[in-house]
């Protein structure tokens, strides 16, 4: 790999910006059709982007994504399966998840069963909306406000003030899973009509037994050497908006005409009422600056940086995206998650138990939280933690106070933590983790936030992208990647069983 880039060479065919699950798929598949003239560009000084495996003490942990979601037809699950990374043989572990109130109290388990499955169907019959084109009652656009109305009606159906209050807590903490799921920080943030446009692929949730991150090797191994170009940050891409070429009948009176958009969709053509247009590239040549000054040339761009960071650089395409993408990049949700890993030094936890649910009992969140409230409230959106080994715990958190969680110290995250935990397991000998690791994908630079699909959905859309570029028909100047094109499976992706 290229650490520091000693290449002179500065043109290529391809540019491909990113080196995550898109920008690797998209170099394989250049490379598989003949298509060796290209280069990756990456910011970071590691390959993966948001897969990203690392030792935690003897632990693998996943600071990035952690499942394969779904087994057929899911071409993540073929290529780990095809370089032998998944083991067949792997037994579901055993699981047995308890809700604890802030008394220590453990939620009996038929009740947490009547809840969770009563949830389901909430959450089933706002997918209806996009399935069966229902129209939403008076008022309701988001799945939020939905299941909060279906929540009101159920909880009226239970007389017992005791009995309703319990199930109250634990619908909110079950929405603040569907939270970490979801990328987002609040379910009213998430589109009533659009919820059943999520597929899953059939076949559960897959893990790698030596990280996620051993898809990388695979993936690497296929291309040249010195195709990846690490430390390189892209600051501009310069780009040429297409010409058009009207031709009149006669074949006289070219006219060299700007398209508005970078893939000819839009394209204004009045001038050519009435004549025959042919299309062609006078010169479709891409300048790509980067942060260290350098530049690149190429032919096609593929662009793969993640939609956060898109968010956050209106300068990076000189001259700007059309207004339609620049629209769709901005209205595009985009939202924070973060895990908290602890490492005690000591197994405290029942070995039969594999996670807490934390039912608090009067729970402030909502989408108009304060930033006061925030503050002082933020580790209340930890809705469990889960075990990852006897001695490894994680936590999961969301939104507003994910990210406010980023600017605390580890120190005052772990003495948090470990408050949680003696006060949801009443136990005031838990001990301090030895060690306490939280990701801040909101504030990395070159991710700016979480995720908008799943790994395979990356690769599908650099994979789709490169056929653009390899297939005979005109190719387009920039080919945008993001995480989008398969919105699927994701939505079981943190089981409850
Ligand atoms: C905490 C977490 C958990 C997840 N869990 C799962 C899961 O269980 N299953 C699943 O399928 N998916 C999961 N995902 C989503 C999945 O990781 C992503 O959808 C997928 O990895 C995105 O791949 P990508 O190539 O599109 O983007 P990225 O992996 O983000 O790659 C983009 C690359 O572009 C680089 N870059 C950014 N800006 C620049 C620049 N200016 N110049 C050059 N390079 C740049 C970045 O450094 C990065 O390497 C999870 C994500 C996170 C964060």
């Amino acid at each position: 790999m290229n650490v520091k880039n000693e290449n002179t060479k500065r043109k290529y065919r391809v540019v491909i910006i990113g080196a995550g699950a898109a920008g690797l798929s998209a170099a394989n598949s250049l490379i598989k059709n003949g298509l060796d003239d290209f280069v990756i560009l990456e910011a970071r000084n590691r390959i993966g982007g948001r897969i990203n495996s690392i030792e935690l003490g003897s632990q693998k942990v996943e600071m990035g994504a952690n499942w394969i979601h779904g087994v057929l037809g899911n071409p993540i699950f073929e290529f780990a399966m095809s370089h032998g990374l998944v083991d067949i043989l792997q037994t579901p572990q055993h699981r047995r998840v308890v809700a604890l109130s802030e008394d220590g109290k453990q939620v009996s388990f038929e009740v947490l069963q009547e809840i969770y499955e009563a949830y389901l169907v909430f959450l089933r019959r706002c997918e209806e909306y996009f399935l069966a084109e229902y129209v939403p009652p008076d008022n309701i656009f988001s799945v939020g406000q939905h299941i909060q109305l279906e929540i009101d009606l159920y909880l009226k159906s239970i007389s017992n003030d005791k009995d309703k209050h319990l199930r109250e807590m634990i619908f909110k903490c079950l929405l603040k899973r569907e939270c970490c799921i979801t990328g987002c920080h609040s379910m009213d943030e998430i589109d009533l009509l659009e919820l059943g446009s999520y597929t899953e692929l059939q076949g559960g949730n897959i893990i790698l037994p030596s990280g996620y991150s051993s898809i990388l090797t695979p993936l690497r191994n296929n291309l040249p050497q010195e195709a990846i170009i690490l430390n390189c940050p892209v600051k501009t891409i310069k780009w040429k908006k297409k010409k058009t070429v009207i031709t009149s009948p006669s074949g006289l009176n070219q006219i060299p005409e700007e398209i508005e958009d970078s893939d000819g969709n839009n394209s204004e053509s009045g001038n050519a009422k009435g004549s025959s247009c042919v299309q062609g590239q006078l010169d479709s040549r891409v300048q790509i600056v980067c942060e260290t000054n350098e530049e690149f040339f190429a032919d096609h761009v593929i662009c793969t940086i993640p939609l956060g960071v898109l968010k956050e650089s209106p300068n990076l395409f000189d001259p700007p995206l059309p207004d339609y993408k620049q629209e769709s990049i901005q209205n595009l949700l985009y939202g924070t998650v973060n895990k908290i890993f602890l490492q005690f030094d000591r197994p405290f936890l029942n070995q039969d138990i594999s996670e807490i649910l934390l039912l608090w009992n009067d729970d402030v969140q909502s989408k108009e939280s304060t930033e006061e409230q925030i503050k002082n409230f933020w580790y209340r959106k930890i809705y469990s933690f889960s075990k990852i080994s006897e001695t490894f715990l994680l936590g999961w958190i969301s939104g507003k106070e994910a990210e406010y969680m980023e600017t605390l110290d580890d120190k005052i995250v772990s003495d948090k933590c470990t408050e949680l935990l003696k006060k949801f397991l009443k136990d005031p000998c838990i001990p301090a983790p030895i060690k306490c690791i939280r990701t801040t994908w909101k504030s990395q630079t070159y991710s700016r936030g979480i995720y908008y699909s799943t790994v395979h959905g990356a690769y599908l859309s650099g994979r789709s992208a490169a056929q653009v570029i390899y297939t005979p028909e005109s190719p387009q100047e920039i080919v945008m990647v993001n995480d989008s094109s398969d919105l699927s499976s994701w939505i079981q992706g943190i089981q409850l069983e």
